[in-house]
């Protein structure tokens, strides 16, 4: 088709990813680049949707975080299989959100740390601004047997519920048919917090249930995730474009617990642990990863098994995350070797707010976070491992990484260094 006969939305779109495409080849300021679409904003017309699908959909980069999904003001996108689908293309209202909210397309706005209220005196030691850092676990047996490591994530939602200074929370409850499957979960009672205890390795749309809050009216919520939902929160609350839906996540989204993530594991990784074990998925009650492969099973047994042989699983999609220990969050929290304990890394000033009030009440068992040097050690190691990447902008598309014949995101930039010509390994 010739440019003249393309439609006035599609050469706005092939404009913009041009423009886009020249800024990443011409290596300029990647804080500039979301200039190549808010520049349109003014004019009209420019169908953000369309861009969002073959830039960062089409060519695999989506993490599925679903800002996109939870920002856009006319339902144009579904979620389904860890990705937005624009089912409703056709109503989008070229107001640009959907791209603005994207973690991949562009780094976090600059002003953003500035934005959070991160708590004073702020630390940075290797794992994002905190103000101070414990190893916790919930006193209550019935949490901490249920939690993933210390509990005290569910410990804390349950404890800011009771208090009244949430109305629900946003997280991740299970299939019953395949407790390692995540499914989005707007818990509005202890008993629905508790039922999303504990971690599933698959990647679970959690987010997906602002939506639900929203339309409900429940607030303030608070919200738990891995890094890239934390960064999806992040850009819908304070990116640079402002509407109505983006002021409803700044005013009611008042605690974001960010989970400690290398990566998550795709589905294959149960079909394995089920066929190595002779078990039913559903009877795969719990998985943790603690430099092993820890297998928690209905009949009681606890098997483990080697985390090597789980590198096949990793997400391909994981690669494109450059943030281990949720930077942006509240509150971050990891088992991070520990064995039944969390370690808590107090960020802004609402996490304190949050954490301190349930310290205040009794509810935790607390050590100083240098008790375990190692802790602190392995976290600030893993967030280099994971820092230590070009943007994703910059990665190969999932189509170009087939070709290389590496679509682990543990390998590809492995021996990658960027102060020599960074070349990523095959
Ligand atoms: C995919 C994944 C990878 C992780 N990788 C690491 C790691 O490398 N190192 C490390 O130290 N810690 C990691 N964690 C975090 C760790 O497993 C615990 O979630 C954390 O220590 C909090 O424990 P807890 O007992 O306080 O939480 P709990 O009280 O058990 O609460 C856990 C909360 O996590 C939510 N949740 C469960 N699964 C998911 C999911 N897939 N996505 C989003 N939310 C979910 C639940 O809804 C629940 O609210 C990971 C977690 C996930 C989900
Ligand atoms: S990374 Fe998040 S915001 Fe970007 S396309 Fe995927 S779901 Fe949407
Ligand atoms: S590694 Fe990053 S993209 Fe993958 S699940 Fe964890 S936070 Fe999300």
């Amino acid at each position: 088709m010739s440019n003249e006969e393309l439609s006035r939305d599609e050469k706005l779109v092939r404009a913009v990813q041009e423009k886009y495409h020249n800024m990443l080849e011409q290596g300029v300021d990647p804080y500039e680049w979301a200039y190549a679409w808010r520049s349109e904003i003014n004019r009209g017309g420019f169908k953000a949707v369309d861009f969002l699908m073959r830039e960062i959909v089409d060519t695999g980069k989506c993490v599925g975080c679903a800002a996109c999904v939870t920002i856009c003001p006319t339902d144009v996108f579904d979620y389904k299989d860890e990705r937005p689908v624009d089912t409703r293309n056709d109503a989008c209202v070229f107001c640009e959100l959907c791209a603005d909210v994207c973690p991949v397309l562009r780094p976090l706005d600059k002003d953003l740390n500035a934005l959070l209220g991160f708590k004073k005196p702020v630390l940075d030691e290797g794992f994002g601004p905190y103000n101070y850092a414990v190893i916790a676990r919930s006193k209550d047996q019935e949490v901490l047997k249920r939690g993933q490591d210390g509990g005290v994530t569910s410990a804390l939602l349950v404890h800011a519920l009771d208090k009244g200074t949430i109305k629900g929370a946003v997280l991740g409850d299970v299939l019953p048919e395949n407790p390692q499957v995540g499914v989005q979960k707007l818990a509005t009672t202890p008993e629905e917090i508790l039922a999303c205890s504990g971690s599933r390795y698959t990647y679970s749309p959690n987010t997906v249930a602002l939506i639900e809050a929203m339309r409900k009216d429940i607030r303030p919520i608070a919200v738990v995730g891995v890094p890239c939902q934390v960064d999806g929160i992040r850009q819908q609350q304070y990116s640079s474009i402002r509407l109505e839906v983006a002021k409803w996540y700044q005013k009611n989204v008042t605690l974001v617990i960010g989970l400690f993530c290398s990566e998550s594991f795709t589905h294959e990784h149960i079909k394995y642990i089920a066929e190595t074990l002779n078990v039913e998925p559903k009877d795969i009650v719990n998985v943790n990863v603690k430099g092993k492969v820890i297998i928690n099973l209905r009949d009681g047994r606890e098997i483990i098994m080697k985390l090597k042989d789980f590198h096949q699983f990793a997400r391909p999609a994981c690669l494109y995350c450059l943030d281990y220990s949720a930077e942006h969050a509240d509150i971050g929290v990891g088992g991070i070797g520990l064995d039944g304990w969390t370690l808590v890394a107090v960020r802004t000033e609402a996490g304190h707010k949050a954490f301190q009030a349930a310290v205040d009440d009794g509810l935790f068992e607390i050590v100083p976070v240098e008790t375990e040097p190692r802790a602190k050690e392995l976290l600030i190691k893993l967030c280099d491992i994971k820092r230590n990447k070009p943007l994703p902008a910059l990665m190969p598309t999932l189509q170009e990484r087939i070709k290389m014949g590496n679509t682990n995101p543990k390998t590809l930039y492995k021996d990658y260094n960027p102060t020599n010509g960074g070349k990523a390994s095959k």
